[in-house]
């Protein structure tokens, strides 16, 4: 038997629909409010910042919500993407557990992000915009709203977490390839990144900060809007496409999975993998164990607070309720920039909450020896996001080795680590450090969390 087994769906079998766990969850999530009044908000609240259709599906409880075709066209350059079983991996645990992942890193950017900003993309030039402002911080995200906004013609303004921006030069020059505009966060652009710098004039910024610059520049122009990467309903939504063609090619390879192992930012790539699956279980379906992996760094699911919260800095989006560390909580500078986020996606938290699934933290190192292990395996090389998902998978498969059993597990192995090599290169050198949050600067993040009525 082969070694390495692959399995392939062809265009005709990738989904033709996002699944939207809105319809099935057993009790509605808790209502978004307006920053100012404290009052749910409505789409005429979120118009400024997101096109009327993201808006739609961001509140939609269909289940499925139709790709539309000119996006399905775009993603046949990479999707359906491959499944693999992991066998290599296997015998060098000498575990009797059936290891599959998913791999997101075929996209042109090399991640699960695509998934997202093509339809973002596309859905705002249908509306007739012509700039979109986001945040990044390790820049997978830019680098995929870049390419996306290529496609379709519309300028990408990029706020980049400045210690990313300083250690992760290729990425830059992949926005800029692509034809975004790349700024360095905080910024003298915006009142925003000004008031940060006058306070610190030395900040390194992070994800909150960045947050701010972007949407208070799209909050100030008709012609231009705003794209988040993950967090947000519909972002989680886009990504069941990969969990739904992971569940055909599970069916393709006769096996079902009995744990499901995705690692969390914000929340997105997890979903796309888990939500299809435990749409299936709210349903009425098979329930199966599905776990979600952070750093220990910056472990909103496993230490944060479930409260509303703002999503950046400066207060000025949205209270949603979520798993979080407060929004001015900084986390150390660790290598997994996708996981520096404070808080969770609301669907993932409301999950959390309802003891749908499992959290774990993990430390950088023991993420990349998984990673190193994995590399050596199975000859893909995973971001450092992904390498918490590969340790997850792992330390499943030991347990199955100790406990006798031979589980399936599956797993999202989200993007390759191709631009990501200084860390590996850190790794090497015995530079990287298992680095912890300072639990002092938690206590006042969370301290600092706006207080609700509605709680
Ligand atoms: C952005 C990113 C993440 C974190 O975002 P989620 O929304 O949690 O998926 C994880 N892995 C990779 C490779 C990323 O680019």
């Amino acid at each position: 038997m082969a070694d390495q087994i692959k399995y392939t769906l062809t265009e005709q079998d990738m989904p033709k629909s996002w699944y939207n766990i809105m319809a099935d969850l057993p009790s509605p999530l808790p209502a978004v409010l307006h920053p100012g009044t404290g009052q749910p908000v409505g789409p005429a609240d979120l118009a400024p910042l997101f096109p009327m259709e993201i808006i739609k599906q961001e509140v939609s409880g269909e289940r499925w919500i139709d790709i539309p075709d000119p996006v399905r066209q775009i993603y046949f350059q990479w999707r359906p993407t491959p499944l693999y079983r992991a066998r290599r991996l296997e015998r060098a645990l000498d575990t009797p557990a059936r290891i599959y992942y998913k791999y997101e890193g075929v996209s042109p950017s090399g991640s699960h992000k695509p998934n997202t900003a093509v339809p973002q993309a596309f859905y705002n030039k249908q509306e007739g915009v012509k700039r979109i402002t986001t945040e990044t911080g390790a820049g997978q995200w830019g680098s995929s709203l870049a390419f996306a906004g290529s496609l379709f013609g519309i300028e990408i303004d990029v706020y980049m977490v400045k210690v990313s921006f300083q250690q992760k030069p290729y990425r830059r020059a992949l926005m800029e390839s692509y034809g975004a505009r790349c700024v360095a966060s905080p910024s003298t652009e915006t009142n925003s990144g000004r008031a940060v710098l006058a306070q610190n004039p030395d900040s390194t910024g992070s994800l909150g900060i960045a947050i701010s610059e972007a949407v208070e520049m799209a909050a100030q122009r008709d012609d231009t809007k705003y794209a988040l990467g993950s967090v947000l309903n519909h972002v989680l939504m886009h990504q069941t496409v990969l969990g739904l063609e992971a569940k055909r090619q599970m069916e393709m390879a006769g096996d079902d999975p009995d744990v499901i192992v995705g690692c969390t930012g914000g929340g997105s790539n997890f979903a796309g993998i888990a939500f299809p699956y435990l749409g299936e279980q709210l349903r009425g379906g098979r329930k199966r164990r599905i776990v979600a992996v952070e750093p220990a760094a910056c472990p909103s699911l496993t230490r944060g607070k479930y409260a509303y919260d703002f999503g950046d800095t400066s207060k000025l989006t949205p209270l949603v309720k979520m798993h979080t560390l407060g929004s001015s909580f900084v986390p150390p500078g660790f290598h997994a920039g996708g996981l520096r986020y404070h808080g969770m996606a609301p669907q993932v938290s409301h999950v959390k909450e309802l003891g749908l699934i499992e959290a774990k933290a993990y430390h950088q190192l023991a993420c990349f020896e998984a990673g190193v292990q994995f590399a050596r395996a199975e000859g893909i090389v995973p971001a450092p996001e992904a390498n918490h998902a590969v340790r997850g998978a792992i330390d499943e498969a030991l347990r199955c080795k100790r406990e006798g059993k031979s589980e399936v597990i599956l797993f999202n192995l989200c993007g390759h680590g191709h631009f990501d090599m200084q860390a590996y290169i850190d790794y090497f050198g015995g530079k990287l450090k298992d680095l912890d949050y300072d639990a002092k600067e938690l206590a006042m993040a969370l301290a600092g969390l706006p207080s609700v009525a509605a709680e």
